[in-house]
This record gives structure tokens, C-alpha cells and sequence, in this order.
């Protein structure tokens, strides 16, 4: 197969081009706009390889969309570009609105447009795969608030996004949805949890951690830190988008979730635990943990059913939390030029996302 995947330079996108590349002999056609978020230093280790191709374009430029679509002539396209960081999206709605809607319209536009001049057996063959996140349903409610077994986002949950971000994300999924049902346009859809791993942008929770708690750092909890969230090794999750894009059926919508509920304060504790033995120092980094004002909106609590996915396509995580966590620090451990590198000067790990006016 030949892929398009978009946004292959950023943290999802680039594991699933090592994966895809080093696990099977489909070609890749990687389209990314490098934004401060995207970074080919993470392709080092398959960009030479004759089945990886690199366009450096926009998901705006619909000229340019075309030009990718009709030079490669891919099978499929796995859709992962975009602006992805809730404080962010705080702070600065409009790139979320122009690359996660405008961006989403105009790729399904320019591969709906490509696939209509596909012969038959093509056109058949043809998926558009969506990658899309949980924080789509909102949030589900708290051991704090509720006794006993606690729901989780099903397929079926109903959509109720409650940043820019996730509110972005869900326009782009019902977009998607429409393309399907008017114009037979053969689209899947996915809503994954958070995922963790290496090559995470450390402007995200356990990259920010590592980094800061190594520096001596404070380690910044936001609230009383009891958010919860169900964490997914990226490689589990690159997997499971193959599975999906090869083996899935047309107009589906798989939930992938890792079954790894944590609050965020037991994640920095268990940060701090395994840096205590791999990097030992006088003081415990635990010590570094400071609570700052909590972000706006903030959902308490998501969690993934991903029953389907192993019901019907055959796939669970591999990593347990313990096992990706620390495979996780060893990698930043060993590749502090790389952190250094995707910095480059214009974010130190500063708070983002504070509402001042
Ligand atoms: P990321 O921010 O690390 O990477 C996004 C990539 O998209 C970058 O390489 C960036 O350069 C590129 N990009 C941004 N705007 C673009 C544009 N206009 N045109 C072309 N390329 C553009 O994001 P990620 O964490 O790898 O997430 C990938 C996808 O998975 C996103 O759609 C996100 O919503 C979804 N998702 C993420 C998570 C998570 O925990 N990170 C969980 C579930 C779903």
C-alpha cells in the first residue's frame, strides 16, 4: 500500500511512519507543515529508507493538497495533522479553527476529488482514516462525584468537547461523518486516549515532567492534580491505527484506550519514583512538586471502552503504565540533544494556556 499520512512529523504521526516503515513494505508519503510541533529529527532513523517520501505542505493549500494527491496517487490517507495542545488552544483558538476544521475540509475535499477519478477497484480499495481524540465526548464523571463502577466513552457517547481543542477536533470528526453519509466517501474514524511515550513534545504533562524534575525544575501540578486520564503507549497506539486503516470496516468509529486510569498526580509521583532510582540525587524529586492554578475548562476525568477494538480487530496494548512509563524516561535519558533541538529557543515550558483578560 501507499499511505499519505499527515502530520507524520509530529508525535503520534512520526511513530506510526517508524512503524509502518520498519513492520511492513507499505510506502509512506509523509505531508507536514512543520510547525513547531513537527520535526523531522524524529524520522532519523527511516529517512533514508526508498518507501518514505517527505512534502513539506499546509492542509490549507488546497492547490497544494492536490499537487501530493496526484504526484503519489496514494491507497489511503491516515489524517493526524494537527494543532493538538489544549493550552494552546486557550490561549490562541484561531490555528485550531484553521488546521483542525479548515485544514480537515479541505483535505477530505481534495481526496474525495482525487478518489472520484479512481477506476472502480481503486475507488473500493480507498480509506480515508481520521485520527481524532477522547476529549471529544468531554468528560466523564469522578470517583469523587459517583460510587461504584464508573462509565466510559463507548462509540455511542454522545459528543460534548470542552476546549478549543476538543471542540476543533469534533467539528473535524463530524465533517467527516458528513463525507461519508452524502457523498459515500469512504471514511473510519478514531477517538484515542492520551498517549505517552518518546518523541512527545514537552509542552505535554510527562515530558514536561521528566525535563523539569532532570533540571531541578518545579514540577507543575495543575488543581489538586486528580484529573484523570487513560494513558496509551504511542506504539500501542500506531499499531492499533494500522490495524484500523487496513483491516477496519468502512463508516466505523473504533474507540483506543490503554485501560490505564491515573490522576495526574500519581503520574508526576511515579515519575519522580523511577527518576529517584535511574537518576538518584540528596533530594527526592517528589520535592519539586509545586500546585499552580488549575487550566480553565479542565475535564476531570476520561476513559476508554475499547472493547471493539479487541473484539473485532484483534488488538490491546501491549505496555502496562509501569512498562511504557520507564521505557519512556530511559528514552528521554538518552536523547536530551533531541529535547534540546525541537525547543530551539521558543518555548522554555513556560505556563500556557492562563486566561488573563
Ligand atoms: P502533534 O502536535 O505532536 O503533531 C501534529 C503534527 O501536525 C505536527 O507534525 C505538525 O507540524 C503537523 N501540522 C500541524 N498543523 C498542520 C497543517 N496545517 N498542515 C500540515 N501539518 C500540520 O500531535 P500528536 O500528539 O502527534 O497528535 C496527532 C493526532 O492525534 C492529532 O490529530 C490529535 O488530535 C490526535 N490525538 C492525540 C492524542 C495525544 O495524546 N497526543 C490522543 C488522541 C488523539
Amino acid at each position: 500500500m501507499k499511505i499519505l499520512v499527515t502530520g507524520g512529523a509530529g508525535f503520534i504521526g512520526s511513530a506510526v511512519v517508524r512503524h509502518i516503515i520498519v513492520n511492513t513494505q507499505d510506502t509512506i508519503i509523509n505531508l507536514d507543515k512543520l510547525t513547531y510541533a513537527g520535526n523531522l529529527e524524529s524520522l532519523k532513523s527511516i529517512e533514508g529508507s526508498e518507501r518514505y517520501f517527505f512534502e513539506q505542505v499546509d492542509i490549507c493549500d488546497r492547490a497544494e493538497l492536490d499537487r501530493v494527491f496526484n504526484t503519489h496517487k496514494p491507497d489511503a490517507v491516515m489524517h493526524l495533522a494537527a494543532e493538538s495542545h489544549v493550552d494552546r488552544s486557550i490561549t490562541g483558538p484561531s490555528d485550531f479553527i484553521q488546521t483542525n476544521i479548515v485544514g480537515t475540509y479541505n483535505l477530505l475535499e481534495a481526496a474525495r476529488n482525487y478518489w472520484n477519478n479512481l477506476d472502480i477497484s481503486a475507488k473500493e480499495a480507498f480509506r480515508f482514516h481520521h485520527i481524532s481524540t477522547d476529549e471529544v465526548y468531554g468528560d466523564l464523571p469522578h470517583p469523587d462525584e459517583q460510587e461504584g463502577v464508573l462509565p466510559l466513552f463507548t462509540e455511542q457517547t454522545s459528543y460534548a468537547p470542552s476546549s478549543p481543542y476538543s471542540a476543533s477536533k469534533a467539528s473535524s470528526d463530524h465533517l467527516v461523518r458528513a463525507w461519508l453519509r452524502t457523498y459515500g466517501f469512504p471514511t473510519i474514524v478514531t477517538n484515542c486516549s492520551n498517549n505517552y511515550g518518546p518523541y512527545h513534545f514537552p509542552e505535554k504533562l510527562i515530558p514536561l515532567v521528566i525535563l523539569n524534575a532532570l533540571e531541578g525544575k518545579d514540577l507543575p501540578i495543575y488543581g489538586k492534580g486528580d484529573q484523570i486520564r487513560d494513558w496509551l503507549y504511542v506504539e500501542d497506539h500506531a499499531r492499533a491505527l494500522y490495524k484500523v486503516v487496513t483491516e477496519g470496516a468502512i463508516g466505523e468509529t473504533y474507540n483506543i484506550g490503554g485501560h490505564n486510569e491515573k490522576q495526574n498526580i500519581e503520574v508526576v509521583q511515579t515519575i519522580c519514583n523511577i527518576l529517584d532510582t535511574l537518576v538518584p540525587k540528596d533530594t527526592r524529586y517528589a520535592e519539586q512538586i509545586t500546585y499552580v492554578t488549575d487550566r480553565p475548562g479542565h475535564d476531570r476525568r476520561y476513559a476508554i471502552d475499547s472493547s471493539k477494538m479487541s473484539s473485532e480487530l484483534n488488538w490491546t496494548p501491549v505496555e502496562t503504565f509501569e512498562t511504557g512509563l520507564r521505557k519512556t524516561i530511559e528514552w528521554y535519558l538518552a536523547n536530551q540533544s533531541w529535547c534540546k533541538n525541537v525547543q530551539d529557543g521558543s518555548y522554555q515550558r513556560e505556563r500556557l494556556g492562563e486566561i488573563n483578560s
